[in-house]
């Protein structure tokens, strides 16, 4: 498929502009999918203002895998330089044997157009904070919005402030959401995820899927010499959600110590460790009423077995913002929006719910996919990106 290069798709993006010229956008948080929001508006002419909490733009200090669906949408907004200069591209991803420590295939993406990348996330928003504050985005800091009303409306520092639209991108545990949604309780899905990073020699650049019963693990590298990791186990004991539960790497190397050497060696560098228990939340019903929108977390939070859940929330920010440039009003705006999003977005949650099976695999089940894995991989290596052309090749700025 011809793509347009990135700059001529900015430029589109702005050329196309009407509807959302000189509207007032309100977006509460300021995460990549708030920013990304923020950045899609604002080059459409809005005047946008971010709303975040916390009281600088940060993020965990952790990776993100930004796939070409995401970045395609990144790309258009102008940021593509900045991209291609602090991310990593990656070559492949290789499911291993994490008990023996072999390789069992090695999936090529070195092909990918834009190029599947991997990304610290602070640098990721960063980038995305530098073109609003380009693009003149307002961002309010230190501000946490509690009292929406049904008309879109909330009070920040003694002032009601009114806007034309307003976008809730306040991620998991989302007010927004909760104003526009009758409650629905997530449950624990009986699996918990560490996250961290150490110091490691330059190491080429591929994804790498340590596989073990019950539990599994994910390696890439980050520029200045880190290696990102996320492990997973399946476990009864229930842990809170978010990462900002610290926990103590020696249960993480308890837990996966029957595994070969290169798996105990990565665990063993690790200094410290975050733990989060992993929830499904429903995918919400309502994405929008009169002036107010969901977008990211906020709308449809997804496990993190597919690296998906910030690439949807960028897709969503961009596809919003396009229907609100289009759209006669922006209830109708608003309607399309969610029309174009939500199947894809279940789609993709449960595509990722069933990555979290096949991953855990143990006996018999556990050989037969392995060699399934090797087979394809020697035979047919292009049918593992096949199967996922759904997600990647998905162009919401077509
Ligand atoms: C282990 C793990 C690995 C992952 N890896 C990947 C990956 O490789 N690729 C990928 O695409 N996704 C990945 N994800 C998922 C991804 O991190 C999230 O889906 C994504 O960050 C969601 O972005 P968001 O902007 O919707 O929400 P968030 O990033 O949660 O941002 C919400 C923002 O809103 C602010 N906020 C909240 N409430 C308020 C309020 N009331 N007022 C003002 N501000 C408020 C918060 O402070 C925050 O800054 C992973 C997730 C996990 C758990």
């Amino acid at each position: 498929m011809k793509r347009r290069s990135a700059t001529s798709a900015a430029r589109r993006f702005i050329a196309t502009t009407s509807q959302n010229a000189g509207r007032d956008v309100a977006i509460i948080g300021g995460g990549i999918g708030g920013l990304t929001a923020a950045l899609a508006f604002a080059r459409g002419g809005a005047n946008v203002t971010v709303y975040e909490q916390a009281a600088a733009l940060k993020e965990v200090g952790a990776g993100l895998q930004i796939t070409p669906n995401g970045a395609r949408a990144l790309n258009a907004l102008g940021i593509d330089k900045a991209l291609a200069a602090t991310g990593i591209d990656a070559k492949a991803v290789a499911p291993m044997d994490a008990l023996s420590g072999r390789q069992i295939a090695r999936f090529d993406l070195s092909d990918q157009t834009p190029p599947y990348r991997f990304f610290h996330r602070a640098v990721l928003i960063d980038i995305l904070a530098r073109g609003c504050a380009a693009a003149k985005v307002t961002v309010r800091l230190g501000a946490r919005i509690v009292d929406l009303q049904a008309d879109g409306s909330f009070s920040i520092g003694g002032v009601r402030v009114r806007p034309d639209l307003t976008i809730g991108a306040d991620g998991l545990h989302s007010v927004v959401r909760s104003h526009i949604n009758k409650p629905a309780e997530p449950f624990f899905t009986g699996q918990v995820a560490w996250r961290a990073m150490i110091s490691a020699e330059a190491a080429e650049p591929i994804g790498r899927i340590w596989m073990a019963p019950g539990r599994h693990m994910v390696t890439y590298p980050l520029q200045e010499g880190r290696l990102n990791i996320v492990a997973v186990q399946e476990r009864s004991a229930w842990a809170a959600e978010g990462w900002h539960h610290d926990d103590d790497p020696g249960h993480l190397r308890q837990v996966f110590a029957d595994c070969g050497r290169e798996v105990r060696e990565i665990l063993g560098a690790i200094e410290s460790v975050s733990l989060w228990g992993l929830f499904r939340h429903p995918v919400a019903q309502n994405w929008h009423v009169r002036s107010t929108a969901i977008l990211g977390d906020a709308a449809h939070p997804t496990l993190p077995f597919l690296a998906q859940g910030a690439n949807l929330a960028i897709e969503d920010a961009y596809v919003l913002a396009r229907c609100c440039d289009e759209a006669a009003s922006v209830e109708a705006a608003l309607k399309a929006y969610q029309g174009l999003r939500r199947a894809r977005v279940v789609r993709a949650i449960e595509a990722a719910n069933s990555n979290a099976r096949n991953y855990h695999l143990s006996g018999a089940a556990r050989m037969v996919a392995h060699t399934g894995l090797r087979a394809m991989g020697a035979v047919a290596p292009g049918a593992f990106l096949n199967r996922l052309r759904w997600l990647y090749d998905h162009d919401v700025t077509g």
